[in-house]
């Protein structure tokens, strides 16, 4: 599933076809997506300005002429094609492949920036929604969610209240978009690598009992933040590295240092450890069990 960095470059990706340019055409092959598409979707695109596009979490936000925002979710194999002029690319990172069959461009915008740019989504837990600018706030969707890690509110005394008591493990407080929004399985895993804290450890031994910050939480803001913008560069870099590529790009993985590591030698420093996976909440957790502790 695509978490917050590669969400980000897609962003950065559609970014110079889409701000600035309008819809010209808009076709939408099929009524759902995770959800049925909001009525007259194409006729409410069709003729509007992106005036900006933004992000929330794994939320792309266009920010429409019409005083509408489309928000737009890639879900767990939605991937975005596009084509222009001078080729094609594929704006994001991807660890898992994306769907190649272009039988499942579910929607396809044409901009008058002359691009074409097509959503494919294979397993169709992808969503786009129409929602008027002043009603976002209150969009259950984007209100429940936590803060932005790479956000100036986020810091060592917020996570450490949002941890403060909390009996679960550090890796499933983490994964909680309420607690910090945007953060998947990998990039919770890496940064409690970094941040040497083992993802069974309760969530509260990062808070003290009044739910002050300890330096555990403060080393942890600092471990998301640095995986989150290593991860954002390297897909940024890649992306303009592969114009004209059209398979993946954005290759994070190779700087993974516990994710899908396991039987491998842990990449710290005078570690001997060696990475091991167990399965937490039913999803697969990678660490080293001597230096994250
Ligand atoms: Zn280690």
């Amino acid at each position: 599933m695509p978490e917050l960095p590669e969400v980000e470059t897609v962003r950065r990706g559609l970014e110079p076809v889409m701000e600035g340019a309008r819809f010209t055409k808009v076709e939408a092959r099929r009524g759902d997506l995770r959800w049925p598409l909001p009525k007259d979707f194409a006729a409410r695109l069709e003729g509007q300005t992106v005036l900006g596009l933004g992000r929330r979490a794994k939320y792309l936000l266009a920010d429409l002429s019409s005083g509408d925002v489309l928000v737009m979710h890639l879900g767990m194999s939605g991937s975005f094609q596009v084509t222009h002029p001078d080729g094609q690319a594929m704006p994001g990172g991807y660890y898992h492949a994306r769907g190649e069959s272009r039988a499942h461009d579910h929607v396809v915008f044409h901009m008058s920036s002359g691009a074409r740019i097509a959503f494919n989504d294979p397993r169709r837990f992808g969503s786009m929604k129409l929602i008027a600018r002043s009603a976002l706030e209150h969009e259950p969707l984007l209100s429940a969610l936590g803060p932005e890690p790479l956000g100036n509110a986020f810091d060592a005394a917020l996570l450490a209240q949002a941890c403060k008591g909390k009996q679960t493990s550090l890796k499933a407080a983490l994964s909680d978009q309420k607690v910090v929004a945007g953060l998947g399985n990998i990039y919770v895993c890496e940064a409690l690598h970094r941040a040497a804290l083992s993802p069974r450890r309760r969530a509260s031994t990062i808070a003290t009992r009044s739910g002050a910050a300890t330096p555990y939480a403060e080393r942890l803001v600092e471990a998301i933040r640095d995986v989150l913008r290593d991860a954002i560069a390297a897909g940024g870099s890649s992306l303009r590295d592969h114009r004209r590529t059209d398979g993946e790009i954005g290759l994070f993985q190779h700087n993974f240092r516990v994710y899908d590591r396991a039987g491998e030698p842990c990449p710290r420093r005078g570690c001997r450890g060696i990475i091991r996976r167990i399965v937490q909440t039913g999803r697969s957790t990678f660490y080293c069990p001597v230096c994250q502790r």
